[in-house]
């Protein structure tokens, strides 16, 4: 191997990354293929000796997953991180966001700290690793679309890549080991009646007093999950459900025939969303009958279950041990579940903080990039060489 294929230092490597646009969007209009990340990783990577692989994620086009693997055997460490990027407003940034800027000792530039720059700091990781001392695999996973539909990581459970024992997942939590997070679910209620003239009610059938019947039923469910369900680790302790949106009926005068309501759920670990959502529907097909209407109830996208390792899993231990940190609960979702689907000890830790991720000016502060690079030398050691 000579030094001409080694990859740039790890200030260039971040630069590179931030300035190959990989938005990912519900929107068209911002939606954009995440390849020409990967496909940098990928040549950065294989100098190195590792086999990549990139993976179409299936139904879309231009959307990738890429599995870096370094040695062979059945256990190993997956250091995971996913390579799009939420929008952005560029009229609210001080420098361009796709131009690596360094101010105040903090690297400026959309995805530094959410969570492209992860990878350069895990390549600096592995840079002068002898593979041949490799007593496990190593796999650098890079996933498409994490900050929309969560399809990347979706498509590898699916596809039963990659396997190893522990996951990484380097998203920004101020090197802080996270065992915990809540689920998210979106769901549309539509109740669909008669309309009519307002002074007979028996000329339709009301869809919006359909639906205040339901919220009420929607609320009393949650004040039955809260009563049930407490998780101390978290900031909020208990599940919620938040009445997001409603639409329903054009005139005061007129029986509504149609009622449309947007909600949110957040389960806290063991929470089943299916059982969730079939308690919902036993609570809401009575009432619908009773008034005769119409019901359609289904997800606004697939969500995110909730997720937690045991506090004595041997990577939150190692974890714990490392950063002198206990492994915490956070609020945001991340693509752990699908992860420790694959039969893998997960835990959610990078650098940067959550507070700069989706906002103008996100940066990374140069004080957490040597200690990253040192822990994910130290995983890497724990997990792959002893
Ligand atoms: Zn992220």
């Amino acid at each position: 191997m000579t030094e001409a294929n080694q990859p740039p230092a790890v200030r260039e490597m971040m630069a590179r990354l931030i300035s190959l646009p990989s938005v990912s969007s519900a929107s068209p209009q911002w939606d954009q293929s995440n390849e020409a990340v990967v496909q940098t990783l990928a040549e950065w990577l294989r100098p190195l000796g590792f086999e990549t692989e990139i993976m179409p994620v299936p139904g879309m086009p231009g959307k990738v997953n890429l599995i870096a693997t370094l040695g062979r055997g059945p256990g190993g460490l997956v250091l995971s991180g996913h390579t799009d990027t939420v929008p952005f407003d560029e009229r609210n940034w001080s420098s361009d966001p796709f131009v690596l800027s360094e101010r105040d000792d903090r690297w400026y530039g959309l995805g530094t700290c959410d969570m492209k720059g992860f990878f350069a700091l895990a390549i600096e990781a592995v840079r002068g690793l002898d593979a041949s001392r490799l007593k496990q695999p190593l796999i650098i996973l890079a996933t498409a679309d994490e900050e929309s539909s969560m399809n990347g990581a979706r498509a590898l459970a699916e596809a039963g890549r990659p396997k190893a024992r522990y996951a990484v997942i380097g998203e920004p939590t101020s090197l802080r080991p996270i065992r915990m997070h809540k689920g998210i679910m979106m769901e549309r209620l539509v109740f669909e009646g008669q309309s009519g003239h307002s002074s007979n009610p028996a000329l339709g059938r009301n869809a919006l007093e359909g639906m205040h019947a339901a919220m009420t039923e929607l609320l009393a469910l949650r004040a039955g999950w809260q009563s049930r369900f407490r998780n101390p680790a978290f900031e909020v302790q208990v599940p919620t459900l938040n009445l997001g949106c409603i639409h329903g009926g054009d005139n005061p005068n007129r029986i509504c025939r149609r009622c449309e309501l947007h909600f949110d759920l957040r389960p806290l670990p063991g929470m089943d969303m299916d059982e969730l959502r079939n308690a919902i529907l036993q609570r809401l097909q009575p009432l619908a009958q009773e008034r005769e209407l119409a019901m359609s109830f289904s997800p606004l996208f697939d969500g995110v279950p909730p997720f937690e390792t045991p506090e004595n899993a041997e990577l939150v231990r190692a974890c714990e041990q490392l950063t002198g940190h206990r492994a915490e609960a956070v609020a945001f979702a991340t693509e752990a579940p699908w992860l420790q689907k694959l039969g893998m000890e997960t835990i959610v830790l990078g650098p940067g903080s959550i507070d700069q991720a989706h906002q103008p000016d996100e940066y990374l502060a140069l004080s957490q990039v040597q200690p990253a690079v040192k822990l994910l030398g130290d995983l890497i050691q724990r997990f792959c060489l002893e």
